[in-house]
């Protein structure tokens, strides 16, 4: 589905993605920690298609495509989910009219019927109620004045509603609380369905206390130097990144 090889990327010139390898199958769910600065939130920006971000080596396929010549339209045509497309906050336009138009866009290029504004309305106040935001976030301008756990639980309840089939998510520098964490665990759960597949950005070992990844991968210097299973996401909050060399004792 996702397949990175020996991707390097910079951005303002700066190397900062430095020969980074990443597989992701249907269904799996990867995490990816590492210590401040290794290049995790600059991962997502580049998969996503960020501007500013170049690649200077390797590459990186969606289904076979190369994901970098893949406008973010494509790549969201291609099921996945960006999350950060959607943060700005549009005065004046619903939550409801512009997921609706965003939800029915993409099942148009996936060639699905369009929903009507009642099976719209239905899917919507369910996926309303399971992110626990008041039913009235839906007539709300989007992202209007929400605050950060509510534009948190806004992006999974998006996420719900577009069906993508792999997601990307950066939790990093995010503070969410724990009821935030928890909404944005319960989301991915909800969703893994053995088909869907996604990658977890996270600085805290905490969150996946609630999504049990397959995979975990310890991102330093641009690249992926440890892989294992949930476990390792343990031993790097019991012992922190010390194994990574020096300057990184202490680091948790
Ligand atoms: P992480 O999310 O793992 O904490 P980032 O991907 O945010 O790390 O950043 C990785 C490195 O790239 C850091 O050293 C950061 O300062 C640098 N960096 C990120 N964005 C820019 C930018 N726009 N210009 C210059 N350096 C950047
Ligand atoms: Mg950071
Ligand atoms: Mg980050």
């Amino acid at each position: 589905m996702l397949s990175i090889k020996n991707l390097h990327a910079s951005v303002e010139e700066k190397d900062i993605i430095r020969g980074l390898n990443l597989e992701v199958k249907p269904g799996e769910v990867h995490a990816i920690m590492g210590p401040n600065g290794a290049g995790k939130s600059t991962l997502g920006y580049v998969l996503s298609g960020r501007e500013g971000y170049s690649v200077s080596e390797g590459d990186a396929t969606l289904n076979g495509k190369n994901l970098m010549e893949m406008e973010i339209e494509e790549r969201a045509r291609e099921g996945m989910f960006l999350a950060f497309q959607y943060p700005v906050e549009i005065p004046g336009v619903s939550n409801m009219e512009f997921m609706k138009e965003s939800v029915n866009a993409i099942r148009q290029q996936r060639g699905e019927e369009a929903l009507t504004a009642a099976e719209f309305l239905k899917k919507a106040k369910d996926a309303c109620k399971q992110v626990q935001l008041p039913l009235d976030f839906l007539k709300r301008g989007v992202n209007e004045g929400f605050s950060g756990g509510e534009k948190k639980r806004n992006e999974i309840m998006q996420m719900i509603l577009l069906e993508p089939s792999l997601c990307i998510l950066d939790e990093s520098d995010s503070g969410l609380d724990i009821d935030a964490l928890q909404v944005v665990a319960d989301g991915v759960n909800s969703q893994r369905d053995g088909k869907r597949s996604f990658v977890v950005i996270t600085h805290y070992q905490r969150l996946l206390d609630y999504i049990k990844p397959d995979f975990v991968h310890i991102l330093a210097e641009g690249k992926i130097v440890k892989s294992g299973d949930a476990s390792l996401a343990l031993e790097v909050e019991k012992s922190g990144y010390g194994f990574l060399g020096k300057k990184y004792e202490g680091e948790t």
